[in-house]
């Protein structure tokens, strides 16, 4: 017979990444928010928060509250997945409006937005292999992370040769290009507070995978904006990121939501949890027994 081990649960494990968390959240109920996690493992202890913070801003109401399932990446999703994120916020008192939504079913659009792009100049099709590019961010000058442009680096003859090969091409962002069309450019927090967005952080970064000619980024925009979101709360591993989506709305003349980033969830060692770190997973507690009170009580206060 199960036990219930709630007593094994050492709550100083963990911690949010940020200290100074003891500011009281502004509650800004009536928000249209979303959650938006990948069904590429189970959802654990970070998932819970970031859905649960969502929840909190949407003002605990399903009719303003979107769950996106982000399944772009065939390679890595699974439908068991799926299924185990629908039970797993069900049971953490969660709801959203209608049907979940499913990026998968949404390559249309993001194939449109790459035209628009493309007819802008604003892309290129990158034939590189992985091995020539990490030749090209690892010399001269030691190593880099800021994809720099490979619009030259083939030389025709050779990108000719690859294309009437059939090989398919990435496609990236020509940044400095992108930036000479949008100038200095802003993203809004949940205050109003405007932060000046880098998106030069990134280089010439990948707008369309190869296999699935779309990317996070790209499908991000494009989703909130089509689901009506006007807050989008997301942990603060994705604040740089944000930078690169305004340059995006942008570009693509999308309005701009509002943009929270919570606290993130960490271990002992003050790592953020991972998908792989199956012992938090929210299954695993439950199989435990454990309560979504339990779950509540395992975690800082809404940030
Ligand atoms: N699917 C993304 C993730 O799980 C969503 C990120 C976002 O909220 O924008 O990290």
């Amino acid at each position: 017979m199960m036990t219930h081990k709630q007593d094994e649960i050492d709550k100083s494990s963990l911690q949010a990444e940020t200290k100074s968390a003891a500011q009281p959240p502004v509650l800004e109920a009536g928000r249209r928010t979303r959650f938006a996690p990948s069904p590429t493992g189970h959802l654990h202890l970070g998932h819970a928060y970031s859905a649960l913070c969502a929840w909190h801003y949407a003002g605990k109401d399903a009719s303003n509250f979107v769950l996106r399932i982000d399944d772009l990446d065939h390679t890595r999703c699974r439908p068991e997945y799926v299924d185990q994120i629908i039970s797993d916020l069900s049971w953490l008192g969660i709801s959203w409006e209608a049907e979940p939504v499913f990026q998968s079913q949404r390559l249309s659009t993001y194939a449109d937005a790459l035209e628009t792009l493309q007819k802008q100049d604003l892309i290129y099709p990158c034939y590189l292999s992985r091995a020539e590019i990490s030749d090209l961010l690892s010399a001269p000058h030691g190593p880099s992370t800021v994809m720099p442009s490979t619009r030259d680096t083939l030389d025709n003859q050779m990108r000719q040769a690859r294309e009437e090969a059939g090989h398919i091409p990435a496609w990236r962002l020509d940044m400095q290009k992108a930036l000479a069309v949008t100038g200095p450019i802003y993203w809004t927090d949940k205050f109003g507070d405007a932060h000046l967005a880098r998106p030069e952080q990134f280089g010439d970064i990948v707008i369309a995978r190869r296999d699935i000619q779309a990317s996070y980024h790209l499908s991000v925009i494009l989703d909130d904006y089509r689901d009506g979101i006007d807050l989008v709360v997301r942990g603060a591993d994705l604040k740089n990121s944000t930078d690169l989506h305004r340059l995006l709305q942008i570009l693509l003349d999308l309005p701009a939501p509002n943009y929270h980033h919570h606290h993130l969830i960490c271990d002992e060692t003050g790592k953020r949890l991972a998908k792989r770190d199956d012992a938090r997973a929210l299954s695993a507690y439950r199989k435990q027994q454990l309560s979504p009170q339990d779950i509540l009580s395992l975690l800082p206060d809404i940030s």
